[in-house]
């Protein structure tokens, strides 16, 4: 779908919100809906007209990504120049991102004589089905992370310290992609894998340790998610029993999830293989979300979430046990949502790896 489509499904929007004009604010959506990459961007939209916000800095880059919406170049203050670009398209009610103002920005436009109406998540909405050129992106970034993932696996030895081989992974993906990584790298060894988020710190591998590893890196924009947990020399029997159950349950989750199925259906199939295993408590988080332009996004997968699953969205099943003192285990897998299933994204095989 190309980029003015995009904004007409979005401007088609304001008579129902009351409004003349969409102010968007939040940068994944502003990318989303003009192609514009810069840090400082902001898009006014009207029923047939438009303008893109930016300044000086950027008025090279916003003549070839965003060719086709009339550039508005200011130097100073954004809100100024927002109130302004509103004169312009002779627009007055305008509908905000209710999640890409701030508070201060909010008084000073209607400090300004505009009338902000809150336009929730409407572009969100919009990026939770994604078009094939987005899951190409999104597929050629986790392509670069399976590529990471079997390098890294060779080098894992005695002594390395987490920040060492995350700092490997972050290095051999921005190698091969100027995006870099797509968040900081999950990487823990031994007891620190109890921990869902752990930062990486110069705690050494030792033989009977497991490795858990969540990291993905941005292809154009769009990113990738993956977790995989191996062993390096025997891990403790616990770890072990519990390495099955995680694969099961995210099995359960890939073999179950297709499109029209709600959050909370889908997290229930994944969360009752592990409630059943005794571990219920240990699985402390949302089973997945949305990945594009942002790592977290619509529609997140968490319990009795009610939002319906659609055709096309990318999302992650990640189901995870974490046992304080023991270790923990998380497997990870973005999805393509089909009509009647879902195409598993990366090539990393799920078996316990021991090295
Ligand atoms: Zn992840
Ligand atoms: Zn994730």
């Amino acid at each position: 779908m190309d980029r003015s489509t995009r904004r007409s499904r979005l401007t088609r929007r304001l008579p129902d919100l009351d409004a003349e004009a969409f102010l968007v604010t939040r940068l994944p959506n502003v990318r989303y809906l003009s192609g514009f990459s810069g840090t400082n961007g902001q898009l006014l939209l009207t029923a047939n007209d438009g303008l893109f916000l930016t300044d000086g800095r950027y008025a090279e880059a916003a003549s070839h990504e965003v060719p086709d919406l009339p550039p508005f170049i200011y130097s100073g203050d954004t809100l100024d120049a927002v109130v302004r670009a509103c004169r312009q398209v002779v627009a007055r009610q305008v509908a905000c991102e209710v999640d890409g103002l701030t508070y201060r920005a909010w008084s000073r436009l209607r400090g300004a004589g505009l009338v902000l109406l809150p336009g929730d998540r409407e572009v969100e909405a919009l990026r939770r089905e994604k078009d094939p050129d987005e899951v190409a992106l999104i597929a050629s970034a986790q392509a670069i992370a399976d590529d990471a993932f079997e390098a890294i696996t060779g080098k894992l030895a005695e002594g390395v310290t987490e920040r060492q081989v995350s700092f490997e992974l972050e290095t051999f993906m921005r190698e091969r992609t100027v995006g870099g990584p797509a968040f900081d790298t999950i990487l823990a060894f031994g007891e620190n894998a109890a921990e869902p988020h752990h930062h990486p710190t110069d705690r050494a591998l030792g033989r009977g340790d497991v490795v858990k590893m969540d990291f993905g890196c941005v292809v154009d924009g769009y990113r990738s998610d993956m977790t995989r947990t191996l062993a390096f020399g025997d891990p403790p029997t616990r770890l072990r029993e519990v390495f099955d159950v995680v694969r099961a349950a995210q099995l359960a989750g890939v073999d179950s999830l297709k499109a029209g199925m709600t959050a909370g259906e889908i997290d229930q199939v994944v969360r009752d293989v592990i409630v059943r295993a005794g571990y219920g408590e240990a699985f402390s988080h949302p089973l997945g979300h949305g990945v594009g332009l942002e790592i977290h996004e619509d529609p997140i997968l968490r319990p009795g979430g009610e939002e319906v699953v659609p055709r096309s969205a990318v999302v992650t099943i990640e189901p995870g046990v974490y046992l304080p003192g023991v270790g923990g285990v998380r497997i990870e897998d973005m999805v393509e949502v089909t009509a009647d299933g879902c195409r598993v994204i990366p090539r990393t095989p799920k078996d316990l790896i021991v090295l």
